[in-house]
C-alpha cells in the first residue's frame, strides 16, 4: 500500500485524483483542502464505491506556515509516513494588465501556488524517507513553460514551480526521491471560475471552441506516472487539449 497526500483534493484534478487511485487497489489517501465538508463528502463517495479504501481528511490552508507544520506533524500514528504527495493546491485570480492588477489577488496566487506548495514539501519530505518509492507530483502549467497575455503574476508563479521542480529533483536524488511535474493546458474545473472570481460566463467562455481536458484526464496521467517502476522517471509532462494553440 502507497499512501499519498493531495492537496487541493476538495474539487478539480485534486479530487479526481483521489478518485482515480482509490479506484486502483494499492494507495491510502490523506486528503486536504480548505472545505473540510467537501472533503468528507468525497471521502464518503469513495468509500460507496471502495468500501475498503483508507481515507483521512483534514482541513488545511498551505498558505498558513504554522498550520502545515502542525497538521503534518500531528497527523494520527498510523498515517504519519507518507510514500506520495501531489501539490496540487493551486489557483488563478484575476487576468489584469499589471498597472490595474489587485495585489491581494498577486498574494493570494503568490502565497498559495509558491509558498503554499514550498510548506507542505518542507513539512512532507521528512516522512517520506522510509518509503520505498517516494515521490513528488507537481502541478505546474502551460503557463509554467509560457506567458500569455494579462497572464502575468499567475504565469510568474507557474514559472516557479518548474523552477522548484527541478530543484527539488536535484535536492532530493539522494533521499531517492522522484519529482515529477504535470504542466496541463486547459482543464475545465473549477480554476475558471475562482479566476473570475464567480462570474459562471466568463468562466465558461475560456472553453468556447475547444474541448477542454477534464480533472479525470490528468488524474489518470497521474497515476500512469505513478506506476512506473523506481528506475523510471517521468520529469515533466506538458499535457494539452488536441484543440488548444
Ligand atoms: P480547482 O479550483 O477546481 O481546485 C483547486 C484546489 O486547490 C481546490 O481543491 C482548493 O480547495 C485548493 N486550494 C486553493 N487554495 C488553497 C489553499 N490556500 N489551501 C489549500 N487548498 C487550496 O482548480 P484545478 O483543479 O483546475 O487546479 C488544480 C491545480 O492545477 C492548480 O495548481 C492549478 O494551478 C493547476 N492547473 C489548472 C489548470 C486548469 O485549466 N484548470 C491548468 C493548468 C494547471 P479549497 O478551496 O477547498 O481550499
Amino acid at each position: 500500500m502507497r499512501t499519498v497526500l493531495i492537496t487541493g483534493a476538495s474539487s478539480g484534478i485534486g479530487e479526481a485524483c483521489a478518485r482515480v487511485l482509490a479506484s486502483e487497489s494499492n494507495y491510502r489517501l490523506l486528503l486536504c483542502a480548505r472545505r473540510v465538508n467537501r472533503l468528507e463528502k468525497l471521502r464518503d463517495r469513495i468509500l460507496d464505491s471502495y468500501p475498503d479504501c483508507e481515507i483521512f481528511c483534514f482541513e488545511l490552508d498551505v498558505r498558513e506556515r504554522e498550520q502545515v507544520e502542525m497538521a503534518l506533524n500531528n497527523l494520527p500514528a498510523d498515517w504519519n509516513s507518507i510514500d506520495i504527495l501531489i501539490n496540487n493546491a493551486g489557483l488563478s485570480q484575476g487576468l489584469e494588465s499589471l498597472e490595474n492588477g489587485d495585489t491581494g489577488d498577486w498574494d493570494r496566487m503568490i502565497d498559495t501556488n509558491v509558498k503554499g506548495l514550498l510548506y507542505v514539501t518542507k513539512y512532507c519530505i521528512p516522512k517520506m524517507v522510509n518509503s520505498g518509492m517516494p515521490h513528488i507530483i507537481n502541478l505546474g502549467s502551460i503557463a509554467g513553460k509560457e506567458v500569455y497575455p494579462k497572464g502575468n503574476v499567475y504565469c510568474a508563479t507557474k514559472h516557479a514551480v518548474d523552477a522548484l521542480t527541478q530543484a527539488m529533483r536535484i535536492d532530493l536524488l539522494e533521499k531517492g526521491i522522484k519529482v515529477t511535474s504535470i504542466d496541463p493546458g486547459m482543464v475545465e474545473t473549477e480554476f475558471s471560475e475562482v479566476r473570475f472570481k464567480g462570474d459562471k460566463e466568463r468562466a465558461q467562455d475560456v472553453y468556447k471552441g475547444l474541448t477542454p481536458l477534464c480533472g479525470q484526464d490528468i488524474a489518470e496521467i497521474i497515476a500512469f506516472v505513478l506506476s512506473r517502476p523506481a528506475h523510471v522517471n517521468i520529469n515533466d509532462l506538458l499535457v494539452m487539449p488536441t484543440a488548444q494553440a
